[in-house]
């Protein structure tokens, strides 16, 4: 069991001021909260250890490239990358796909290869791959939904054609809360030869990932989503494959000699981080990463589950209320509408209650196509949110419905 009320102390942000109502924060599959530690920790490496990494010899440099270097050994240890140089800093999920998808895929795939994705994917690893399938020529394809809002694998092999380079695919919904066999489908990925790319988003920040378990290529995750700052993300990639692809952006930090009329380019992971990296951001992941170890990663996926399977069963007996991802019942999301009621309407009562849902396609029309709606209203849970919260949108709810009846 979670200590919360605990866990809670550490949140400035849920604090009710001035006796307004506290904060309910639901909205936990868009961005997450960041605990004290974090912010401290940046609040720490602005005033006591900042300056540009990697280049300079004075002392304050070589700080700041320790602990900007760090933060990529704990990430590296958090989903058991066995190299270090796999772990290149991005600005998030998204970055970090369109890294692959320029920097390998626009440079390997030729007219007929064929890109595997499925209906589940967020908008971040199905744009980027309609792109480089009309640079390119390759063929997107992809594994439908059955009406079980799955994944159809009745016969996953059917899906996997000798010209299938790329597998890209969600680890985690985030419309539907459903975890996918993503250690399964690469099997059958690496059977023809396809690399494989996994969008980790939602599912790092609720359970333990092991990306040499799961076998894939590349893992790409975001930071901000499992209480780390914005503006870092990781791509996870095997060295061999990283080495053998060119860079994506250029400039400085990523070369490592320029004349006039050519360059050579840095090892990995240094070649995919043109520029002045996120350095305090990637420092302020490490330290998100140290509060959620602490707590165990096994404890928040418990808790998580745990808050689902309570709020699907207590939204469930509300008049009118429909919702769709019932069988992912601890999978930290509930996608509902109610009868009658705009999701925005929906949204909008319960701010006047200070309880903060989202609403709306969440980045997955094809989802929403299927089910033949425009939108849904969705809950997500992180580790500081409680039984009592429910509750209280519960409650609330009941009382917009009755306005709106
Ligand atoms: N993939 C999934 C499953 C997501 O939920 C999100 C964000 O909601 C993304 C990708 C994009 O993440 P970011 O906006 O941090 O790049």
């Amino acid at each position: 069991m979670l200590d919360i009320d605990s866990i809670r102390k550490d949140f400035p942000f849920l604090e009710a001021e001035n006796g307004e109502n506290p904060l309910v924060y639901f909205d936990n599959a868009s961005t997450t909260q960041k605990p004290i530690q974090v912010l401290n920790k940046l609040d720490q490496f602005y005033r006591k250890s900042n300056a540009n990494v990697h280049r300079g010899v004075y002392r304050l440099s070589q700080q700041a490239t320790d602990a900007y270097e760090n933060a990529r050994k704990k990430i590296a240890g958090f989903i058991n990358a066995k190299d270090d140089r796999s772990i290149i800093f991005t600005r998030g999920t998204t970055e970090s796909i369109n890294l692959v998808a320029y920097a390998w895929a626009q440079q390997q795939l030729k007219p007929g290869d064929e890109i595997l994705v499925t209906e589940m994917e967020h908008h971040s690893n199905l744009v980027p791959w309609q792109i480089t399938a009309e640079r390119t020529g390759a063929i997107l394809k992809y594994i439908p939904l059955n009406d079980d809002l799955e994944l159809d694998l009745e016969k996953p092999e059917k899906y996997f054609t000798p010209k299938t380079k790329v597998f890209a695919l969600i680890h985690k919904s985030n419309a539907l809360g459903k975890l996918n066999p993503v250690q399964q489908l690469i099997r059958h990925a690496k059977t023809v030869g396809a690399i494989t790319v996994v969008d980790g988003a939602q599912s790092v920040p609720h359970t333990t990932v092991d990306v040499q378990q799961l076998g894939c290529d590349f893992f790409a995750f975001s930071g901000h989503k499992m209480l780390g700052p914005t503006g870092v993300g990781v791509l996870f990639g095997k060295p061999e494959l990283l080495e053998s692809m060119e860079p994506f952006q250029s400039g400085g930090e990523m070369i490592e000699k320029v004349t006039m009329t050519h360059s050579t380019w840095n090892d990995i992971p240094w070649k995919f981080e043109a520029g002045t990296p996120n350095i305090a951001q990637a420092v302020g992941l490490g330290k998100a990463i140290d509060f959620l170890q602490n707590i165990s990663m096994k404890k928040v996926e418990e808790h998580i589950g745990e808050l689902t399977e309570y709020g699907m069963k207590n939204l469930s007996e509300i008049n009118g209320v429909r919702i769709y991802n019932k069988k992912n019942i601890h999978g930290g999301i509930i996608s509902f509408n109610v009868d009658g009621v705009h999701p925005h309407d929906l949204a909008q009562f319960l701010d006047q209650d200070n309880i903060a849902i989202r609403t709306g396609h969440h980045c997955t029309q094809p989802i929403m196509k299927k089910l033949g709606i425009s939108g849904t209203a969705r809950i997500s849970f992180y580790i500081y949110n409680t039984k009592e919260e429910i509750d209280k949108l519960c409650g609330c709810m009941k009382s917009t419905l009755n306005y709106f009846a």
